[in-house]
């Protein structure tokens, strides 16, 4: 999974998102603040260790003509870490988006 920032319609537009973070089956996508700013815009990142690839955050980006989230191929097959216990959150999730 790449993040491409300049793609991003939070650093691109000064607007808010979180698409990717809300469609994210693994939390492997957390919005960070964005310091030194007063308007609460948060931006995405990425932990490497739990995201499986499955590409829900790339099909469901809004960003245009180039998502700001891509799935890149790896020629092996990989797997996600088990997330730490106390890091478990209960999600509610009203629509998968696909
Ligand atoms: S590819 Fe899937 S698991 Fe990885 S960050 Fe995107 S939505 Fe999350
Ligand atoms: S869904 Fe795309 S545009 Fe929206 S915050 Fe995530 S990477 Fe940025």
């Amino acid at each position: 999974m790449k993040f491409i920032a300049k793609n991003c319609i939070v650093f691109r537009d000064q607007t808010d998102c979180g698409a990717c973070d809300e469609h994210c089956p693994t939390k492997a996508i957390t919005m960070k603040e964005w310091k030194n700013r007063e308007d609460g815009l948060r931006f995405p990142t990425v932990n490497p260790d739990i995201c499986i690839g499955c590409g829900a955050c790339e099909y469901i980006c809004p960003a245009r003509p180039d998502k700001a989230m891509k799935v890149m191929p790896l020629a092996v097959h990989g797997e996600s870490l088990p997330p730490k216990v106390e890091e478990q959150v209960k999600v509610e999730v009203d629509d998968f988006g696909f």
